[in-house]
């Protein structure tokens, strides 16, 4: 009898494809995967550790598993991924219910993969690791160096991506404009992404995801705007504003930097969606630095915006700086600048009133269907909701009359 595998991943999309890897195997050797862990003869939950809350998190799914192992309802604990990596003796002492605790398994060059995204979209991660080493991260003690995956298997993954016909494909990493860097010395991801295109003719939306402002050239954004199938979505993560905090964090670029790439993206591929990830109340964060921050998102408007509390994380540089800032102060700052954010993306969606746009269906909802622009990334962005006479199916590509625009969402209907 073929055992029960449930499968619970934790974390970024990174992970995730780690966890479609790990259960493609395991499937490919017999076991049954199920959605639900509870029932499983085997429950494998794949960690993260980038910050306090998401260790907590993990923590809690493990408790939650060892719960239902003593009323029965799973046999087998297997912990795996960067929490376990990071802290694998410490939980082996105090964990001692679980069956296995196995670290992050580094790079998947088989196509093999048992997906756990909906059939209609899919991860490509190109590389492991990161070439940079910004003082706050833990990244790179826990997944080491970068380590581009081979192109063969990457061509070979998208070749089945593009089988498997799904309409968009995100490709991933923790910085992909250091893919091939550890390989020839410089970022080959232009070189890449033009092979991917080549190798995909049916897949609709090719995103990309996790830009280091301080890698992105001119040939790659010229290749984003000529290009009708990647999406014009930039995800360009700058952390902050300031140049003595960028320093600190060890962000090799300055605000001189990063405003006037963000004019250069502007100019060249005109209505592109920008989206970046800011810390606040990073150590000795000034009230006038938050404010430059404050201002600086103002000014921008990014039409797509993720704020962190900045997370003491030991073994990172920034654990031991001066001036740790009090949780209120992180916190006030934060909601300072969502608050601001969500006034600027409701502003930015009213643009797209009574425009007719492209959106990719993914799913069905109390009558109305759901689903994304190609300025919105899956689980991160806002959504549509369509509403149409006719059945339509996942997966499929409609245009979109906006009938409405929300903070962070869209209203529209399908002529029929
Ligand atoms: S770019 Fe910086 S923040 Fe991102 S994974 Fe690498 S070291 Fe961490």
């Amino acid at each position: 009898m073929k055992q029960k595998l449930g499968i619970l991943s934790l974390g970024c999309p990174r992970n995730l494809v780690d966890a479609e890897s790990i259960t493609g195997r395991l499937n490919f050797k017999g076991y049954k995967i199920i959605e639900d862990v509870t029932g499983a003869d085997v429950a494998l939950v794949n960690t993260c550790a980038f910050t306090q809350d998401a260790k907590l998190e993990s923590i809690d799914a493990i408790l939650d598993l060892i719960e239902l192992k003593k009323q029965g309802k799973v046999k087998k604990i297997i912990v795996y991924g960067c929490l376990a990596q990071r802290y694998k003796d410490e939980l082996r002492r105090q964990l001692p219910e679980v069956d296995a605790f196995v670290g992050t398994l580094g790079l998947n060059h088989e196509t093999k993969r048992f997906a756990l995204t909906p059939a209609h979209y899919a991860y490509l991660k190109i590389c492991e690791g990161c070439v940079n080493n910004c003082s706050y991260c833990v990244i790179p003690k826990i997944k080491g160096k970068l380590t581009s995956l081979d192109e063969v298997s990457i061509i070979n993954k998208v070749k089945r991506f593009n089988n498997e016909k799904i309409s968009e494909l995100n490709i991933i990493g923790q910085d992909i404009t250091g893919f091939g860097i550890d390989r020839y010395g410089q970022s080959q991801l232009t070189a890449l992404l033009k092979k991917i295109i080549d190798s995909t003719p049916d897949i609709g939306w090719i995103r990309l995801l996790y830009l280091n402002p301080e890698r992105v050239s001119d040939e790659l954004l010229a290749m984003i705007k000529a290009s009708t199938r990647i999406c014009k979505y930039i995800d360009l993560p700058i952390q902050h504003i300031n140049n003595r905090v960028l320093s600190l964090m060890r962000r090799n670029i300055t605000e001189k930097g990063i405003v006037s790439l963000i004019q250069k993206i502007r100019k060249i591929i005109p209505g592109v969606c920008l989206r970046t990830s800011l810390i606040v109340g990073f150590p000795s964060e000034t009230d006038e630095e938050f404010k430059q921050l404050f201002n600086f998102v103002q000014d921008i408007k990014f039409e797509r915006l993720g704020v962190f509390i900045y997370s003491r994380e030991e073994g990172t540089p920034a654990y031991n700086f001066k001036g740790q800032v009090p949780k209120e102060l992180k916190e006030e700052r934060f909601n300072m600048i969502m608050s601001s954010q969500a006034g600027i993306a409701a502003d930015v969606n009213s643009k797209l009133l009574g425009k007719s746009i492209l959106v990719l269906v993914e799913d069905k909802l109390d009558g109305a269907y759901i689903g994304r622009t190609q300025y919105d990334a899956p689980e991160v962005d806002g959504v549509v909701y369509i509403n149409s006479k006719k059945a339509l199916k996942k997966g499929e590509f409609v245009k979109v009359k906006i009938t409405d625009t929300l903070e962070y969402d869209l209203v529209g209907e399908v002529k029929s």
